[in-house]
């Protein structure tokens, strides 16, 4: 447990970090201004709205809409293929260390709350959703649904994401006085949206990441066939199920290590007793625990 809660402030670190850098341009939170240097022209791995005022760079579902509805669209190639580099290289351990949308759900669920819900009926269902969120809004709608010069509307930034309301919305609002007169009820939509998200952050782990992001859906995808993954010592797993019972996105790690839900958090490899779960780009099973027979003993005994 003690090495389950170090891995916590670990992945955590490395989160805040990585936020802290990717949107450093303290000026823009001074004068409530977006910064559009030319590092604007580079994608972030996680889901990081353009219109935080202290953004260094583009978010990718963001940018993926703009290309798709933008009038001389041919191809994606650079979008597309940031997307597909970084889903082969590492997966949805984007989602688990450098999304920072990802590390303000982790710090809403770490508030107390009565009873957290861990699973429910409807669950892998549900799941389903965020697919059908990257198919109509992220690419459908801003292809075809476009205005009479021909450009599309990033659906998605428009109509859905919670991460570019508290990040872009609500600071770029509170600072500018023009901005303030023109809301109206699409900031009140979103803003709802918002609210529910951070509710449901408190009792269920990371909603918006299993039920509704569009980036986690395109990494999900790479999960089992990225380089960086997961592997289970059958030989060494003693079967005891902690890895399941502590595995917060409601994963069996001991059945399937590379399922698509799973954000590479790493509490699974800290939690077993055996060392029976390994991670990285080589991935050789070790048993690095010399004493799993006296672990299957004892769990034996149990
Ligand atoms: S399977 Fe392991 S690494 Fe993946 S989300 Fe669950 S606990 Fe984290
Ligand atoms: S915690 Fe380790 S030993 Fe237990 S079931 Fe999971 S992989 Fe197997």
């Amino acid at each position: 447990m003690a090495k389950a809660k170090n891995n916590n402030k670990v992945r955590l670190s490395v989160q805040a970090v990585w936020a802290a850098v990717t949107n450093s341009y303290v000026i823009g939170f001074i004068q409530g201004k977006i910064y559009k240097g030319s590092l604007k022209n580079l994608c972030v791995p996680g889901l990081n709205c353009y219109s935080c005022p202290g953004a260094l760079g583009s978010c990718p579902i963001g940018a993926l809409q703009s290309v798709l509805g933008s009038r001389g669209f041919k191809f994606a190639f650079y979008i597309v293929g940031f997307l597909m580099l970084v889903g082969a290289i590492c997966g949805r351990f984007i989602c688990g260390f450098l999304c920072p949308f990802g590390l303000i759900q982790d710090l809403l669920h770490k508030i107390p709350f009565p009873k957290k819900i861990k699973m429910f009926k409807g669950d892998k269902l549900l799941r389903i959703l965020k697919y059908i969120i990257l198919l109509v809004f992220v690419i459908i709608l801003p292809m075809f649904f476009v205005d009479i010069s021909g450009n599309g509307t990033p659906y998605f930034c428009k109509l859905i994401c919670p991460a570019g309301t508290l990040e872009g919305g609500i600071p770029l609002v509170i600072m500018d006085k023009m901005l303030q007169s023109i809301i109206g009820f699409l900031y009140t939509w979103k803003l709802v949206i918002l609210g529910i998200i951070i509710f449901l952050s408190i009792i269920i782990y990371r909603p918006f990441c299993k039920y509704i992001c569009p980036l986690g859906a395109i990494y999900s995808i790479f999960n089992p066939i990225s380089f960086y993954r997961y592997k289970v010592d059958k030989n060494a797993c003693i079967n005891c199920g902690k890895c399941s019972e502590n595995c917060k996105m409601g994963i069996k790690p001991n059945i399937n290590p590379n399922a698509l839900e799973c954000i590479r958090c790493g509490d699974c490899k800290k939690i077993c007793p055996t060392g029976a779960i390994t991670s990285g780009f080589k991935n050789k099973p070790s048993c690095k625990n010399k004493d799993v027979k006296h672990e299957k003993d004892k769990c034996g005994k149990l």
